[in-house]
């Protein structure tokens, strides 16, 4: 379950004075505060906020837009930052929570985060998106190579579809023979399993958040890495003179481009034009 913890700053409580020992002790506490939950993996994400007064606030009525600037109440505490925190429950949320100097200054709101970023996603819409990648010139049969006469076969999974070949019979989907092949995930769940793998998320972290298996989804990790290598250009650069986004390509990026190019080979002799990946 994950908590959103508030930092509220409470007047009448003196913060230490910008520079002076005790603001650098307490700057000391925070990092070591938010390494322990880092190591522990219960950190989701953490940052300070700006005052209040740089806040903008958003409302729609009657189809029009208002933004006023400035918070959406007035109020003496000011919200200082927060915490997202995954914990096994509340009391394991606020034993964290009390690790973080703002507790001493003011005041911690832990507050549990309803449902799951999954339950907000259009599986539909993820689907399309995945499809979009793996498929950039549409569905093809895998055994037969055929665009045409594909019939759909199966709706039990839908939005993902198994697909008839009228030519071969081969029964397909859009994850046959590529990396996400016999996953069984949703569409929503796939999309956040790259974007976490994207970010550099830890498997074990990924595997609470999505609610799945560390093992496979290790071997997933694992698959879209091979996939990633296999696509890498060994071709030497041209000149002896290395220009800075070649050697961020070099680098590799770590984006679902680096694997979405598992189709059409390029035809032999033919120049790949994908970016180099060096692979992890
Ligand atoms: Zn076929």
């Amino acid at each position: 379950m994950r908590y959103l913890c508030l930092l509220i700053g409470e007047p009448g409580v003196p913060t230490p004075e910008p520079g002076s020992a005790e603001f650098l002790q307490m700057l000391a506490d925070y990092r070591t505060a938010t390494s322990a939950m880092a190591a522990s993996g219960v950190l989701v994400d953490s940052g300070p906020l700006d005052p209040p007064a740089g806040a903008r606030t958003l409302r729609i009525r009657d189809d029009r837009r208002q933004v006023t600037d400035g918070p959406y109440i007035e109020s003496k505490e000011v919200i200082g930052g927060y915490y997202v925190l995954d914990c096994q429950d509340h009391d394991e949320a606020l034993r964290w929570a009390g690790t973080i100097p703002a507790a001493r200054y003011g005041a911690i709101e832990v507050r549990p985060l309803k449902g799951h970023i999954a339950d907000l996603m259009d599986e539909d819409a993820c689907y399309a998106k995945l499809v979009g990648w793996l498929h950039p010139e549409g569905l093809t049969c895998p055994q037969c190579l055929k665009r045409d006469r594909l019939g759909v076969h199966r709706r039990h999974r839908a939005p993902v579809l198994d697909y008839q070949c009228g030519h071969c019979g081969r029964v397909f989907n859009a994850f046959t023979g590529t990396v996400f092949r016999r996953t069984y995930r949703r569409p929503s769940q796939l999309l956040l399993l790259l974007r976490g793998i994207a970010q550099g998320v830890s498997t074990a972290q990924l595997a609470r958040e999505l609610g799945c298996h560390r093992g496979t989804l290790l071997e997933l990790r694992h698959r879209l890495q091979e996939s990633a290598a296999k696509q890498l250009d060994r071709t030497p650069l041209s000149d002896s003179v290395v220009e800075a986004d070649e050697m961020y390509q070099n680098a590799g990026e770590k984006r679902p481009g680096a694997w979405r190019s598992g189709r059409s080979a390029a035809a032999p002799g033919q120049r790949r034009q994908r970016p180099r990946h060096l692979g992890q």
